[in-house]
């Protein structure tokens, strides 16, 4: 009887223990998991993990989110950066809430999801009970994109770059548009070409396409009365990935930073990463994807066999900190990356 009971115990300790694996399993990658299409995701997490898919979910800077691990998630939590601006962390990408006394500013929109849109809306409620009147999406990954239907339905402008609609339409290796496994992020309801400035209250928004960077329709946010920009993953605590099935480009990232750097801020809020981090931070961060971009064409000249560019960018840069190159350019998007450095001039 005692040994039944004892057998009893363990399957049922076994059984448990299988269920438990099983919930964490899937869940952490919520991030851009699959999002990125598979690229984003699938790529980056293999890959190394790199921010996006990758590193949200598993470990950088999304970490956050994710990581919390199983089915938990970490939990939102909103911060002020600047009087009337904060950043929402974790639940996807960070989120930055720009109050007025007219209504709020809101860039990027969480995880696909009602639990997550609810939570991000329950986050702003504890710093204003003005309505969301204006949406900015800085790239089309579900981390960031989730939630722009909701935000449509409620009524309020949702901004991107034409290119993030382009994306979603036609976008990915197969061109059938971007997708998700959260599903697959509504469109905006207002797209612009290089540039949409708005006025709400006492506040200026002004959005930006300088060209292809993690994806091909990225939107930088600049906040001028405030000197803070929201740069989506266009730079991130972590290590950046290039997005180059939605159009991305390591090579033209650098010269896209090198615009943004062009505008008048002293903060800037990362796609990932739990804190603000200043302009001095992205020019570090930018001169690290040149050296990157400059060693990768020069190693291509020479003839570097695309399975051997990644490892001989990483040993031959001194610089890169942690940034692992399979990470920055995962195993889905490598073919992508060697023919757009075997071209370049
Ligand atoms: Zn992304």
């Amino acid at each position: 009887m005692k040994r039944l009971l004892v057998m009893g115990f363990v399957a049922v300790f076994i059984i448990a223990s299988t269920i438990v694996l099983q919930a964490q399993a899937p869940q952490g990658q919520p991030g851009e998991r699959r999002g990125g299409g598979q690229r984003d995701g699938g790529a980056q997490r293999g890959g190394g993990g790199q921010r996006e898919g990758g590193a949200q979910r598993g470990g950088d800077a999304r970490g956050g989110a994710q990581r919390g691990g199983a089915p938990q998630q970490a939990p939102m939590a909103i911060k002020m950066v600047k009087p009337g601006l904060y950043m929402v962390t974790n639940g996807g990408g960070n989120s930055t809430v720009r109050v007025t006394d007219q209504g709020v500013i809101l860039v990027d929109t969480k995880n696909l999801g009602d639990q997550f849109y609810n939570e991000l809306m329950g986050q702003i409620k504890t710093v204003t009970n003005q309505p969301i009147k204006y949406v900015f999406v800085t790239h089309v990954h579900q981390d960031h994109a989730g939630n722009i239907g909701k935000f449509v339905q409620a009524g309020a402008q949702v901004i991107t770059n034409d290119g993030l609609k382009r994306n979603l339409e036609t976008g990915g290796a197969d061109g059938k548009g971007y997708t998700s496994a959260a599903g697959k992020p509504a469109p905006p309801n207002v797209t612009y070409t290089k540039n949409k400035k708005i006025k709400l209250g006492n506040a200026r928004a002004e959005a930006y396409h300088f060209g292809r960077a993690h994806t091909g329709g990225d939107t930088v946010v600049y906040f001028p009365d405030v000197k803070v920009v929201s740069l989506g993953d266009e730079f991130v605590a972590a290590q950046p990935n290039a997005d180059y099935p939605m159009g991305g480009s390591l090579l033209e990232w650098s010269k896209v930073l090198t615009q943004v750097l062009k505008l008048d801020f002293d903060t800037a809020i990362p796609g990932h990463g739990n804190d603000p981090l200043t302009k001095a931070d992205v020019m570090a961060f930018q001169k690290k994807i040149d050296t990157i971009g400059k060693k990768a064409v020069e190693l291509a000249k020479k003839g570097t066999p695309k399975d051997q560019i990644r490892a001989q960018i990483q040993s031959q840069t001194g610089d890169l900190g942690t940034w692992q190159m399979t990470g920055v350019i995962n195993d889905q998007r490598l073919d992508a990356f060697y023919d757009e450095i075997s071209k370049a001039k």
